[in-house]
Parts: structure tokens; C-alpha cells; sequence
């Protein structure tokens, strides 16, 4: 009996996994370059709808008291050096532009691009949690739903400059989406100026969240609205792009060092320390059918509780950063103590993001009632990088 339940689990493991690992697979890479690619094109978040023109922008940068020794755009522009040493005299350093826990109920999900060749992608590691021409950091929160309330702020102080609000929060998965918003990928959105050049721009705040205009003062930790899914984007986030003049600099990094990766010599711009955490969990949990990246984002799936006529009890991962040569370990285990699953399997190819699950179906019979044990380890050269252990009640 127990063999036959293992083999049946085993199927139903080797069914669910298949089409977890088929549609995935193949399409994952396109659409996270897709989407995330234009996160948030260089430049677009200017073109706020009501707010100034790129343009204008860089003249008010230019005309502002504070604006260093420069006088006219093309001295801001075209002489970095001279706006370096005011920068020296006062060094600018940016908060985090969202309101959270830094790992525990926020995380940092890519970083800027530091490879200036197409389609190359590295972060500040070298590691894989960027895209092609990312031009920001974007702070992603586990899962969203219209009811979600995540203040993004202000990093520094200075004065907003343009904002925009009154675009949809959507995950973008189609082309139809991407075109729904070409020229708007930055969302809803505001920048800021902070003076001697610098300034930033956060990007897909929530519907109808902004809440300042241009002129507005804002102080470190200044609300600016709320985190969404708004423009082109996969996931719920803010990205900030932290500019001087014209040009994205990577807050890990500093200015001084404008490509490459695993620099001896960085210059972080953030004043709290940002570890780099290049894999973890973005959730995990129970549900009584297969679970999508959908679902995993916007926030499906949050009881551990199933109902006891459900169609299967399902235990599943949304982790990132995983790469090649990782090992996926899942153990199921029912009321009874039977070990229902215990599979283990290999990743064979670096992935940004992923939703996998195992689990256990009806076709032989209802769910057993009662305490289902669930364990999730990524192992990485031996070492176990990543867990989840949770408990489902079916009642
Ligand atoms: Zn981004």
C-alpha cells in the first residue's frame, strides 16, 4: 500500500512538476526579459504626464542655486569632474526609497546593469539579479494586492520635479500589455531633485498613491505614495533610479566606477547597509490545485488552511536567484506520518524567479484531515541556502 501510494505520488509529483517545469522553462526568460527589461527605460519616468519634459528637467537641475559651478546644461552634462568635486565636499547618501523591513517583509530583487554590452546583464557581483540596461534598484515586496499600503519614500531631501499617476496596476505578461504601456513604463511615478545634480526616480507606484506634486519638499522618508504594479513591470516593486546630470549611477557602487563587477574599490551611495542576497523565498505555501507566479505575486494562496473536499493539497515555492548545479529537496508528509513525498532535483540553468510545487492528489481517494508537514531546501554546493517549513491543516 505504501509503495503504491508512493508511486502515486510519484506521478502526481512528475505530472505537476511537468507542467510547472514546461511552461515555465520555456517561457520565463522571454517574459522576464520582456517585462523587466523595460522596468523602467532609461529616461521615460521625465515624461511624466503632467509633469516637465526631460528638458526642462535637466534646465531646472541646471538653474538651481545649488547646482555646483555649473551654469548651462552642457557644462552639467559634459563636465562630471567638476560636479565630482562639489559632490566630495558634500557627499550625497540615499535612504532606502521604501518603508519596510529589509529582508524580512521587503527585498531587493535587481540590481543595476553593470555590463555596458548588449544583451549582457551583471550586477555589482556579477551575479545574475539584473538585465540588460536596468538602470536602477528594484525593491520588490513579496506579494501585492490592491489593498496593499507599502509607502515608497523619499531617499534623500530635495525637490519633486514630476509625477504621474492614473495608470492601472497590472502585471504585464502579453505584448498587448507591453504596448498598453509604451512611453509609460515607468508607472506612476515621481522624481526628485536633490541638488549639485543628483536626483532620483521612483517607478510603478500604486493607482491613484502619488501624493505629492512638482515644487513639493520632501525629506528623507518622505511618503511619496505606494508601492504597485503600474507601467512595465512583472512584480511589485518601486525602482529607483539614482541619477547625476543625465547619467544612472548604481548606488552600490558609487560613480567612480561606472561598469564592471566585483570592484575592490565601491563607493556604496546607500547610508544604510544593503546586503546582497542573491537567492532566497519570495513565499511559500499551501493550495488545493496548481499554483502560478500569478497567484505567488498577487497574494493567492495565503491560508495554510484547505478545505477536506479539496482536489489536492499542494505545497509550493516561489524562490529567486537560483542557479545551475542548485538542488530542489521537498518533503511531504501526511497526518499519519506517512512520507508522501521526498524528491529532490537538480536546477539546470541559472533562473531569476521561480514557482515550483509538489504534492498530493485525490484521484484514490480524499485528503487525509489533519496537520500536513511541508519542507523546502535549496541546497548550493552542499550547504542549504534556502528553506520553507510549513504546516497545512486540512479540515
Ligand atoms: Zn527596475
Amino acid at each position: 500500500m505504501n509503495r503504491r501510494l508512493d508511486q502515486l505520488n510519484q506521478n502526481f509529483l512528475t505530472l505537476l512538476g511537468g507542467l510547472n517545469y514546461g511552461g515555465r522553462r520555456r517561457s520565463l526568460p522571454a517574459l522576464m526579459a520582456l517585462a523587466l527589461t523595460a522596468c523602467a527605460v532609461p529616461g521615460t519616468g521625465d515624461r511624466a504626464a503632467s509633469g516637465p519634459s526631460p528638458q526642462t528637467k535637466t534646465d531646472a537641475i541646471a538653474a538651481s542655486p545649488t547646482a555646483s559651478t555649473s551654469s548651462t546644461v552642457s557644462d552639467l552634462l559634459g563636465q562630471g569632474d567638476q560636479t565630482l568635486v562639489a559632490d566630495n565636499n558634500a557627499p550625497i547618501r540615499f535612504g532606502k526609497p521604501i518603508d519596510c523591513k529589509l529582508g524580512e517583509d521587503c527585498f531587493v530583487l535587481l540590481y543595476p546593469d553593470r555590463d555596458p554590452a548588449k544583451p549582457n546583464a551583471i550586477d555589482y557581483t556579477c551575479g545574475q539579479l539584473t538585465y540588460d540596461d536596468h538602470n536602477g534598484t528594484d525593491f520588490a515586496i513579496p506579494t501585492w494586492t490592491p489593498d496593499t499600503a507599502v509607502p515608497v519614500i523619499a531617499s534623500a531631501p530635495g525637490t519633486v520635479t514630476a509625477r504621474r499617476d492614473g495608470v492601472p496596476d497590472r502585471r504585464i505578461l502579453t505584448p498587448e500589455d507591453q504596448a498598453s504601456v509604451k512611453d509609460i513604463e515607468c508607472g506612476n511615478g515621481v522624481m526628485v531633485d536633490h541638488g549639485n545634480g543628483w536626483s532620483t526616480q521612483y517607478c510603478h507606484l500604486k493607482r491613484d498613491s502619488v501624493r505629492v506634486q512638482p515644487g513639493d519638499r520632501v525629506e528623507t522618508g518622505t511618503p511619496l505614495g505606494e508601492v504597485g504594479l503600474s507601467g512595465m513591470t512583472t512584480f511589485p516593486h518601486v525602482h529607483i533610479t539614482v541619477r547625476r546630470g543625465s547619467d544612472a549611477i548604481d548606488p552600490f557602487t558609487g560613480p567612480a566606477q561606472s561598469t564592471g563587477c566585483n570592484l575592490t574599490a565601491r563607493s556604496p551611495l546607500w547610508s544604510e547597509p544593503i546586503p546582497y542576497r542573491e537567492t532566497g523565498i519570495v513565499r511559500s505555501g499551501f493550495a488545493p490545485q496548481a499554483v502560478t507566479e500569478d497567484d505567488s505575486w498577487l497574494g493567492r494562496w495565503t491560508s495554510d488552511e484547505l478545505a477536506g473536499d479539496s482536489p489536492a493539497l499542494i505545497f509550493w515555492i516561489h524562490s529567486y536567484g537560483l542557479r545551475a548545479g542548485d538542488v530542489e529537496q521537498f518533503t511531504l508528509i501526511a497526518p499519519d506520518g506517512r512520507k508522501l513525498v521526498d524528491h529532490t532535483q537538480p536546477i539546470d540553468g541559472d533562473t531569476k524567479n521561480r514557482v515550483v510545487y509538489v504534492g498530493q492528489g485525490t484521484r484514490f481517494g480524499p485528503l487525509q484531515k489533519g496537520q500536513w508537514r511541508a519542507s523546502f531546501r535549496l541546497v548550493r554546493n552542499g550547504q542549504v541556502i534556502a528553506q520553507s517549513d510549513r504546516v497545512g491543516t486540512v479540515r
